[in-house]
């Protein structure tokens, strides 16, 4: 199979994140198992979603490049559900030197040179270990990577150095930021609304909340004011949903909002919560003396870090090496590397075909010059890992 090929198995698979990503995973095994590769499967607890880890090539590498090379994807992408597709979407579409189709560019189109890479370097003589690491529900917040991250933590050896092939149009980043959405409840005390004097109305709470949301979120973004914004370069607090009542004539004794902290990686997003919380609870103890139940409580629900990877650091001049780039950037979405590099202190880069321009959008497509580009670097990336020294961490 060539990587075109490959490529459209993938896409076959609707591996939507609500999804099982059983049926990709086991094509993605046996393919293996048929060059000889054998892969761990890390399923989640019923067994309906899981991650890959595989490995070519010697246990370990020379000195000081023990741990090898691990290349990352994530094998679920986001619903096509509302949009208006006039491609298949789970299928492989030719066009315009484009291959259109839901993941191509985020980030089947990678994960299709990944496994042609470890194709080719189980016929090579390598130096130094080439892994592969596919994981699942990367779409709802980096979650199942997590056990393949705990996988990783108890083996004796980890990579030097993780390239992540979200799409970048093979750009080496090296920064994104990290995110931290959580659930703000809000107990007031119901009564009749002719008498709402004698309640205390949890969505007159939840607005104050939100006004503070707002102000926090102007005096993080002050600092940078008189700079280029467009990159958005501060951290960042929203609220994204709110729910609360139930008729206009009852004083809502619940309100809950959803908001999101999304932190540049110098921002510690907890310290950041731990300010919203105080700030939440002021609110509410001006309320305890008249109203003993009023209350706020919080709930974080998904969190993954940002990513910082220092420039003049090996891992990074080792990727421009193979891309022949000499300049840096940022993504402005989270990805898996923020958690490698921060749980496994895995240098992380990302690098990948196809940009987020088309990503998450209806005929998404990766074009086939970017694939190309992408099998080029793997290729040069092959070619060091089977020289006796392929650089040095
Ligand atoms: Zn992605």
């Amino acid at each position: 199979m060539n990587t075109k090929e490959i490529l459209a198995r993938l896409l076959s698979f609707d591996t939507v994140s609500r999804h099982s990503n059983m049926e990709l995973m086991s094509f993605v095994s046996q393919w293996l198992q048929s060059h000889g590769i054998s892969s761990r499967l890390i399923p989640n607890h019923d067994y309906s979603k899981a991650n890959l880890y595989a490995s070519v090539g010697p246990e370990t590498g020379k000195s000081p490049f023990f741990g090898g090379v691990m290349l990352s994807g994530h094998t679920d992408v986001v619903p096509i559900d509302g949009q208006s597709w006039t491609l298949p979407a789970f299928d492989l579409t030719e066009q315009d030197g484009r291959y259109y189709g839901r993941g191509s560019a985020d980030m089947k189109g990678f994960v299709a040179c990944a496994l042609k890479a470890m194709e080719t370097a189980s016929t090579m003589p390598l130096h130094t270990p080439l892994h592969l690491a596919l994981s699942y529900d990367e779409e709802i917040g980096c979650v199942g990577v997590r056990s393949l991250i705990e996988h990783l933590s108890n083996q004796p050896v980890q990579p030097n150095l993780c390239i992540v092939g979200e799409p970048t149009l093979m750009g080496v980043a090296i920064r994104h930021k990290g995110k931290l959405a959580a659930e703000a409840t809000f107990k007031g005390r119901a009564g009749h609304s002719a008498l709402a004097p004698h309640a205390l109305n949890a969505i007159h709470l939840a607005s104050d909340f939100i006004s503070q949301l707002r102000n926090l979120q102007e005096a993080l973004a002050a600092p940078y004011a008189n700079g280029d914004t467009t990159q958005i370069p501060y951290t960042t607090v929203h609220a994204g949903i709110i729910n609360g009542g139930t008729a206009l004539n009852i004083v809502p004794d619940t309100c809950t909002v959803r908001f999101e902290i999304r932190n540049s990686a110098d921002d510690n997003a907890p310290e950041i919560l731990e300010k919203i919380i105080a700030g939440a609870n002021q609110l509410v103890d001006v309320h305890l003396a008249r109203i003993p139940e009023a209350a706020v409580s919080f709930e974080v629900l998904n969190e993954y870090p940002g990513l910082s990877t220092p420039e003049d650091t090996w891992a990074v001049r080792f990727v421009q090496s193979l891309t022949g780039a000499n300049d840096t950037g940022e993504v402005s979405f989270g990805t898996e590397a923020g958690l490698f590099s921060s749980v496994l202190s895995i240098p992380s880069v990302v690098c990948g075909p196809g940009s987020m321009d088309q990503g998450h959008k209806p005929d998404e497509y990766v074009s086939v010059d970017q694939m190309d580009l992408c099998e080029d670097m793997l290729g040069k990336l092959l070619i060091k890992l089977s020289q006796s020294s392929p650089g040095t961490p």
